[in-house]
């Protein structure tokens, strides 16, 4: 059995992985900071500018509020992705388990809320990746079928829905593939954007492209 959080990480990257692995970590007070916020939309929407401004929110108070009641006027969930009846759930399906911050009922999907920032549009492929496991395990547990999931970006107050598309399924396999075919550490990714955010660069021995194009390479 996979953990989610491997999944997203080796669509990511398979060295990435290869890291975490070796040293897990407890999660940094500032993850869980942002985390909460997700618990807390319709307080944030009333909130005051100095109120919102206290908080590790992202955006100015006025376009905070403006992208969650975007969300509330766009989402028929919205009333569930406020106040969720099932919170942080460990969903243990066939092939992973994991944790998902809320489970929806109606109808049956699982949310993942990211402490991190949001694609221009719909959601970057880790957490795609990550989504669709959480949703198969949910679906594998309550034996249903289940065809959307939730990101969050509570930081910044955006909220996507995405669908179970079959695209999103096959990134969904081609990473438990990576996972299981990993033997050993995996290679550098080659002069990728990806490595100059990564917490292991240094580790690993990768230099950033500014780095390369201030050297000339
Ligand atoms: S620095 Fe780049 S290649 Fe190395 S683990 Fe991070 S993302 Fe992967």
């Amino acid at each position: 059995m996979h953990a989610v959080s491997d999944l997203a990480t080796v669509t990511y990257c398979s060295r990435q992985l290869y890291y975490r692995r070796d040293d897990e970590r407890e999660l940094p007070e500032s993850v869980k900071k942002r985390r909460e916020l997700a618990f807390e939309y319709e307080q944030l929407l009333e909130a005051d500018d100095a109120t919102l401004a206290a908080r590790p929110i992202e955006r100015t108070p006025e376009a905070y509020r403006g992208n969650l009641r975007r969300a509330k006027d766009r989402l028929d969930s919205w009333d569930e992705l406020a106040d969720p009846t099932h919170r942080d759930v460990l969903l243990s399906g066939r092939e992973c388990r994991g944790i998902a911050q809320k489970v929806l009922e109606k109808p049956l999907a699982p949310s993942y809320v990211s402490p991190g920032s949001p694609p221009k549009e719909g959601v970057w492929e880790p957490q795609s990746v990550r989504a669709v496991a959480l949703a198969k395990a949910l679906s594998w547990e309550r034996e249903q079928l289940i065809e959307r999931a939730f990101v969050e970006y509570p930081a910044y107050g955006v909220i996507r829905e995405i669908s179970l598309t079959t695209r999103r399924k096959a990134d969904y396999r081609r990473a438990i593939r990576e996972i299981e075919g990993m033997d050993g550490p995996p290679a550098r990714l080659t002069n990728s954007a990806k490595c100059d955010s990564c917490a292991y660069r240094k580790r690993c021995g990768t230099r950033t492209r500014s780095l390369r194009s201030l050297l000339g390479l």
